[in-house]
């Protein structure tokens, strides 16, 4: 079989992959690249699906960044993403038995409604918010619409902004302890550590600041049509810029010569020349599967196999006869960050708490004449109950759907707590396990967010020449984060062509 050519071959459709695309088909449409998606639809993990007339999103649910002159939002209208962006507001409303607070898409409103909530705690509240404003204000000040300060950047910031400079060896542990005394009132400050599945011990406090606290000053955005149609319209952008993505096609291989990678290839064994390949890819599959071990060092793949994965979850998806039109969007109940994030790591799953999303509230093109569709979002072990009764030595189907069941059940009772009856209503039910999120973007033990913060992450460019990364792999997660990771492996690859 003859081998097509291209300039860049990019494995997977992820932020990451879509990124390294639409840099380098936005700086030359005639540049040959391809996008090879196992998947049928773009997007990985920032995705949805739409069953009876119901619409869901299955991965991210909001975008940071993305108001008008942010950083997100700047390279994406560049790219020519033709995408409209609504304000998340309230950020989240979260509910406990005793108790509900409204987070504003405004600092000024969240804090009094904090200080409604917690009055003997005032003098703290405007303390602790105080540096989370000085540190975004100097933040803002040297780095203007951009993702993150280059090196130039960094070093100005350490010689003018005192509040950063301050901060930048302590943790966001160590800002709440310094200024919170309550600690119903930390849980609630730190709940955006939760959700990205780390205690706040291992956030940097101005990281916290900076990125935790921008859906109260600069906004949390919900892309019309749902995260279907965001991931729709950057693969429509790349593609109208010159750029080809093949969908249902699995890369099973690098191929390597002489320690360079020149091409891959596909699952019917045909072969894809490249003089430069990305992969988005998770990294274990990228080293292990792609790769092969015997192109790498015993160093190398040391630190790959020592990287632990980030955690994953298990999620409902139900359709109504009703419209919960009393409801707000994004409902938090019961969520105790430090004491849920302890009981998943010892790999036990008994839920109390669980967060509701309804996105016709945000987002009415997406309502369904028979009733409101909402989705369920826990965290969740991967190796519960032998990999959810996959590995039982009989029946494993079976199991697997039965435990399913149990656990959809399970939040439906909790879910009941802020909508009572709900359980009266559902006219069309699913749900995802850790195994399925694995499935639908091959990241390994369904990692919500790569690898778990807090090691040394793998660089962009690999140990094999014209090999490079992009996504949650190398700069850390977040829809942000791995465009802009795709971005950088773009710019290396444009970088080595101006040279030539
Ligand atoms: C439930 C959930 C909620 C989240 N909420 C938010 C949120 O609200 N805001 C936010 O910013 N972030 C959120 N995130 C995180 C964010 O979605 C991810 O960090 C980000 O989308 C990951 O992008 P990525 O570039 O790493 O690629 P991935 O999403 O991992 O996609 C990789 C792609 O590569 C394809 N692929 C892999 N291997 C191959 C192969 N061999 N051949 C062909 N194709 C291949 C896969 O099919 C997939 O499409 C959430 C994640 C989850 C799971």
């Amino acid at each position: 079989m003859d081998s097509e050519n291209y300039a860049v071959i990019i494995i997977g459709s992820g932020m990451g992959g879509l990124g390294t695309g639409l840099t380098l088909q936005n700086h030359n449409p005639k540049l040959k690249t391809i996008i090879l998606e196992q998947h049928s639809i773009p997007g990985g993990y920032v995705n949805g699906f739409k069953r009876k007339g119901y619409y869901f999103d299955s991965g991210a649910e909001g975008l940071v960044f993305c108001g008008e002159g942010q950083a997100f939002r700047m390279v994406l209208d560049k790219f020519g993403v033709d995408q409209e962006y609504i304000l998340i507001d309230p950020v989240e409303t979260m509910q406990f038995p005793s108790k509900k607070i409204t987070m504003h898409a405004n600092g000024e409103k969240y804090k009094l409604e904090l200080i409604k909530n917690f009055p003997n705690e005032e003098d703290e509240i405007r303390k602790f918010f105080k540096v989370i404003e000085s540190i975004q204000e100097e933040f803002y000040s040297v780095v203007k619409g951009k993702f993150d300060p280059s090196f130039k950047e960094l070093l100005k910031i350490i010689f003018t902004c005192p509040t950063l400079r301050k901060y930048t060896t302590k943790s966001f542990d160590d800002l709440l302890t310094k200024f919170i005394s309550n600690i119903e009132l930390r849980d609630i400050l730190s709940v955006y550590s939760l959700w990205l599945g780390v205690s706040p011990k291992k956030i940097k406090a101005t990281l916290a600041a900076v990125v935790f606290f921008s859906p109260y000053y600069q906004g949390h955005y919900y892309p019309k049509g749902g995260m279907l149609a965001f991931a729709n319209n950057l693969a429509k952008a790349y593609v109208t810029n010159g750029g080809e993505i093949r969908y249902k096609t699995k890369v099973k291989k690098i191929i390597i010569e002489n320690g360079k990678a020149v091409g891959v290839q596909l699952g019917d064994k045909s072969v894809l020349k490249g003089n430069w390949i990305v992969s988005n890819s998770d990294i274990q599959r990228t080293t292990f599967d792609l790769i092969g071990e015997e192109h790498l060092s015993k160093k190398y793949i040391d630190y790959i196999s020592s990287l632990e994965k980030s955690v994953t979850g298990f999620s409902v998806f139900l359709g109504l006869d009703i419209h919960l039109d009393n409801y707000p969007s994004h409902i938090a109940y019961n969520i105790k960050s430090e004491s849920y994030l302890e009981r998943i790591a010892k790999g036990n799953y008994s839920p109390e708490e669980v967060l509701i999303r309804i996105p016709e509230k945000i987002d009415p093109s997406l309502r369904n004449d028979k009733g409101s569709s909402l989705t369920f979002l826990t965290f969740a072990p991967y190796n519960l109950d032998k990999n959810w009764g996959t590995n039982e030595e009989k029946d494993q189907k079976e199991h697997y759907i039965k435990i399913k069941e149990k656990y959809t059940e399970r939040l439906i009772q909790i879910a009941e707590k802020v909508i009572p009856d709900l359980s009266k209503h559902i006219v069309y039910k699913d749900a995802a396990t850790p195994l399925t999120f694995e499935r639908y973007t091959l990241n390994s033990q369904g990692a919500w967010y790569g690898i778990k913060k807090g090691q040394r992450r793998p660089k962009q460019k690999t140990p094999i020449k014209k090999l490079l990364l992009a996504g949650g792999n190398t700069q850390g997660a977040g829809v942000p984060s791995c465009f802009f990771s795709g971005i950088k492996a773009g710019e290396i690859i444009l970088k080595k062509l101006k040279k030539k």
